[in-house]
């Protein structure tokens, strides 16, 4: 494993990541300096207690690197045409990413890793695989933007008298990617691909590219979405390890080397033991997270790539059945929150861009759309052309609802829809009476905002919450 001890590092950014990664490196005795463009009471009173720990804050100034930096560690936020990274490059000095750190600390027998990648649906599906894992009895974690930060993980290998885990389910966000230059999964996968975070990385293409670099390095299989065809290319496009096969998994009847579903049954054709059989039954899209309804199209998808790369580990049929049964889904990602009167509220509040969006509103017949929000400079007119026959009806709330309205009136102008005109926290429960209104007995009032929250909202959990606590408001007079 790497040895930090002594050499000078540079953290961008007094953010969650940032903080941990400085606290990380610093009890490996690493000579740590966190440099952050900020000056505010939030990062002052955090500047207080990292200095206390003995590592060097400069508030202020986030853009000149600082005398002697031999590595910079940055943070998911700053983008790599920010100042600082051009003074590294300058200097001949490495800019990387906390997964990158995490990876050169892994010694030798450590963890191997399974990658998932994505535009949606990542968080979902790394905690289907750990649940899988978990189920044939391996020592697993699902990581990356979940829980225990990655590089605390890595180092916590094995502590504690706790034996060591034998496989991650990791989670890799492009900014991730484009900033772990050496990491080198067992297998991966990419769920999907569309436009997202494109004021960040540039383009589509640098987008697509740092998420396939998921693939580079992979020994066993490369994951991709058979009905995503940007996603086969990258595997076609990655550097992998000899006898390193493309996997793909379809919503339909799989081809050889893929997972798919047939009469409501997954099944894999890509790693069977019996050469005999032509394909191996895992388990049946009732067996996905029972309890929580109907699986969604999406989840049904997320759950044949979470299965893939199991199998790729060598799990049994039988645990992939077993740990998707166990199978959770998070709050705010298409969660029944309450029926009343016929009616089905889901809080989908993660849906904070289109394609997310047009997943969940293509899981069901007759709904009743609560959306809006921040667009992000997104544009809607194929995400209502592609739901508007499933539409009862809209309501709309949030700083950008006027795109919405006018995508709704050029491809649904038949629909009603309901301007709420208004961004404040309280709105949402003018919203659900107003949907309550519209809906009918077996329609769904669905909140998928297709849009971030931040105009009303502190962040997606605060705004599904206002949903259900306005769901539960509800009275018979709603109706
Ligand atoms: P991520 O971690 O990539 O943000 P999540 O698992 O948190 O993904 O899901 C985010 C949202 O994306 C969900 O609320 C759902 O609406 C949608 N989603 C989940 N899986 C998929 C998928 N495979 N394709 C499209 N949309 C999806």
């Amino acid at each position: 494993p790497a040895d930090f001890a002594g050499q000078h590092l540079t953290v961008a950014g007094l953010g969650v990541s940032g903080i941990s990664a400085a606290r990380a490196l610093a009890g490996l005795g690493a000579h740590v300096t966190v440099v952050d463009g900020g000056d505010g009471d939030k990062q002052r009173a955090a500047a207080r207690e990292l200095t206390a720990e003995g590592i060097t804050v400069r508030l202020g100034d986030g853009d000149t690197l600082p005398e002697g930096t031999e590595l910079v560690v940055t943070s998911p936020g700053w983008k790599p045409d920010s100042p600082l990274f051009a003074a590294a490059a300058a200097a001949g000095v490495d800019v990387v990413g906390d997964v990158e750190i995490a990876w050169r600390l892994r010694g030798p027998g450590a963890a191997a890793w399974l990658g998932i990648t994505g535009t949606n649906g990542k968080t979902t599906t790394v905690r289907m695989l750990a649940s899988i894992l978990a189920a044939e009895g391996l020592r697993t974690l699902a990581v990356g933007n979940i829980g225990t930060p990655i590089i605390d993980v890595v180092l916590g290998q094995g502590k504690d008298g706790e034996p060591p885990y034998d496989v991650l389910a990791v989670e890799l966000s492009s900014y991730q990617l484009h900033w772990a230059p050496s990491v080198r999964a067992h297998s991966a996968a990419v769920l999907n691909l569309a436009p997202d975070h494109l004021d960040w990385h540039g383009s589509m293409e640098a987008y697509a590219a740092d998420k396939g670099r998921i693939y580079e390095g992979n020994t066993v299989a490369c994951v991709y979405n058979a009905a995503d065809k940007a996603t086969e290319d990258l595997v076609r496009e990655a550097d992998v390890e000899e006898g390193c096969r493309a996997i793909g998994f379809t919503l339909g009847t799989p081809g050889p080397s893929q997972l798919g579903v047939v009469d409501g049954i997954l099944v894999d054709r890509a790693f069977v033991e019996n050469r005999q059989k032509q394909a191996q039954e895992l388990a049946e899209v009732s067996d996905i997270a029972p309890g929580s309804g109907t699986p969604a199209p999406h989840n049904i998808a997320n759950a044949l790539a979470a299965a893939a790369l199991a199998r790729a580990f060598g799990v049994r049929p039988a645990a992939v059945r077993d740990g998707l049964r166990a199978f959770h889904p998070d709050a705010h990602r298409i969660q029944i929150v309450a029926e009343r009167d016929g009616v089905t509220y889901i809080d989908d509040s993660k849906a904070t861009n289109t394609h997310a969006a047009e997943a969940s509103l293509a899981a069901y017949e007759h709904i009743v759309w609560i959306a809006g929000g921040l667009a992000k400079g997104a544009t809607f007119d194929e995400l209502v052309q592609k739901s508007a026959a499933r539409l009862r009806g809209a309501v709309l709330i949030g700083a950008d609802r006027a795109l919405i309205r006018e995508a709704l009136a050029r491809h649904a102008p038949d629909v009603p829809v309901v301007d709420l005109d208004r961004t404040d926290t309280g709105a949402m429960s003018e919203a659900v009476r107003e949907a309550a209104r519209l809906a009918e007995p077996g329609d769904t009032v669905l909140l998928a905002p297709a849009c971030a929250s931040m105009d009303m909202f502190v962040n997606y959990n605060k705004r599904g919450d206002a949903f259900a606590e306005a769901v539960g408001d509800l009275t018979a007079r709603d109706h």
